[in-house]
């Protein structure tokens, strides 16, 4: 490590950016086994120089793997969801999560691909994934991709039976051999054209998203309020931007704070105890929206997990995120102990964003809102900062002299050669190591709490991705 880290430039990397939400992603779905990867695979390939980059991204779950790809010019990513399974071709308690994480993947997804296998038909399974697809809440262009299609005239007719899962034009494929790929790749671009305008870059816009984020009755409204409020003159029409109905804007101290599907949070909930899904769900598309993301809870009560939940959703879309702790006014004994104790119980309840300040505000009495501005202000700059790779190899020899990596016996010592951040919101930091799955979970979280003693990453989650050497 200390003799590659002393190498004067960076090891050749392919590696572009790796950031959520920075390109459109295409939800790559189907029951296991009708060839995803194969085709994924094939996908990433198939325009690109920059075919897969992001193999195994920790603090995103396991089971979704990313790709890059560049297809008429456009740059996208896939994810290849794992296999979708229904019924009793799982156990209930697994059902459940892979539903969840076909979900997530589809949530910040702006089309998917329906990969079903043309030589068996269609089966029950597919006919059930197909409704799932077109139940989904918002508007998801669903490509099906009729695959192992090798004799296309023959074929072509099998595909046809596909029609009859209600979600459009089947297209016959083949991973293998890679006909009527190019077809199903033409078939997304209207949907990634859409979502390419709509997520401009973020770590390049001057203003910020802030997304309002919390359970029912936590002060969500009044806080908007009180935010909205610093400013009697609310900008209605930012040059540049469009006027959105849902969107309202303050401007603090020149800044430009934008708050991001307003209508939502004012709507009050049509339910009186909305279920945890349904909230969660309701959330998301704010989520997707923001730079960063302001948790609002109950400081009267004890955390919940539906607080959880969104911290949850948060640090895994990749957001900012500050922690207002409201209603602060009601709090009979407030001395510095009684502070600190509260903020010890928020983040252990709020495990996944306990790198976010905690600020005790009251939308009531106005107590701390305006400081919440700088609070985003500092989160919002950590979420973009890209550390400079001298310091973090510095950083990263420190941590491993203090602690060595793991080794197991069978594949020897875990070593790693450079360390670099290749990209920022949220940011990213790539391990160039001999061997990738020698590094434990237990070891990772070690690396990413040295990282942040050291670097200024309050406020933002950080990525770890460790690649090995091809
Ligand atoms: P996944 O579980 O959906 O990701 O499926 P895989 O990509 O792992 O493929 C499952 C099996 O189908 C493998 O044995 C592949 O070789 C095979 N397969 C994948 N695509 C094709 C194809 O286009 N034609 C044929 N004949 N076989 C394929
Ligand atoms: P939302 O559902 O999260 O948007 O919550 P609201 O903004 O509608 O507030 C729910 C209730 O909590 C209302 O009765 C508010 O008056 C009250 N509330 C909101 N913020 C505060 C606060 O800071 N202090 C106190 N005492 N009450 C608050």
């Amino acid at each position: 490590f200390l003799e590659r880290s002393a190498a004067k430039e960076a090891p050749p990397q392919k590696l572009r950016r790796v950031a959520r939400g920075a390109v459109p992603t295409v939800a790559v779905v189907g029951r296991p086994n009708v060839g995803k990867s194969t085709l994924v695979n094939r996908m990433c390939d198939a325009g690109t120089v920059n075919g897969a980059i992001v193999r195994d991204e920790p603090g995103v779950t396991r089971d979704r793997v990313y790709q890059r790809a560049t297809w008429g010019g456009r740059d996208f990513e896939m994810i290849d969801t794992g296999g979708l399974l229904f019924d009793d071709e799982a156990d209930a308690l697994f059902l459940e999560e892979i539903r969840e994480q076909a979900s997530l993947a589809l949530s910040e997804s702006c089309a998917a691909i329906l990969v079903v296998d043309g030589r068996e038909g269609p089966t029950r399974v597919d006919e059930e994934i197909g409704a799932f697809l077109r139940k989904w809440p918002r508007d998801l262009p669903v490509v099906v991709a009729v695959n192992k299609c090798e004799q296309v005239l023959t074929e072509a007719e099998g595909a046809a039976e596909f029609w009859r899962l209600g979600l459009g034009e089947p297209i016959a494929c083949s991973g293998v051999h890679g006909n009527g790929v190019a077809e199903v790749l033409d078939a997304l671009l209207p949907a990634i054209d859409g979502a390419t305008r709509r997520d401009a870059p973020r770590a390049e816009r001057a203003h910020v998203d802030v997304a309002i984020l919390g359970r029912p009755n936590v002060g969500k409204s009044c806080l908007l309020n009180r935010f909205l409020g610093v400013q009697r003159s609310i900008v209605s029409s930012i040059p540049g931007t469009t006027r959105d109905a849902v969107d309202e804007s303050v401007v603090v101290d020149g800044h430009l704070f934008k708050f991001v599907d307003t209508a939502g949070v004012r709507r009050k909930a049509r339910v009186r105890d909305p279920t945890e899904e349904a909230m969660v769900g309701r959330s998301l598309r704010a989520v997707r929206r923001a730079d960063l993301v302001l948790l609002v809870v109950d400081s009267t009560v004890e955390p919940t997990d539906q607080d959880a939940a969104l911290a949850e959703r948060i640090a895994a879309d990749g957001r900012a995120c500050v922690v207002l702790a409201n209603k602060w006014d009601i709090k009979q004994d407030k001395t510095e102990k009684s502070t600190r104790e509260v903020s010890k119980i928020l983040r252990e309840a709020l495990a996944p964003v306990a790198w976010a300040e905690i600020l005790f505000v009251s939308a009531l009495t106005g107590q701390r809102c305006l400081k919440v501005y700088a609070a985003i202000e500092r989160a919002v700059a950590n979420h973009r900062k890209r550390v400079e790779t001298a310091v973090l190899n510095e950083v990263v020899r420190d941590a491993l002299l203090w602690q060595p990596p793991p080794a197991s016996a069978s594949k020897g010592a875990a070593k790693i050669y450079f360390v670099s951040q290749p990209s920022v919101s949220p940011p990213t930091i790539v391990f160039m190591c001999n061997n990738p799955t020698l590094f434990t979970n237990n070891y990772k979280r070690y690396l990413e709490r040295k990282i942040r003693e050291s670097l200024p990453f309050e406020g933002t989650p950080i990525r770890l991705v460790f690649r090995g050497k091809r």
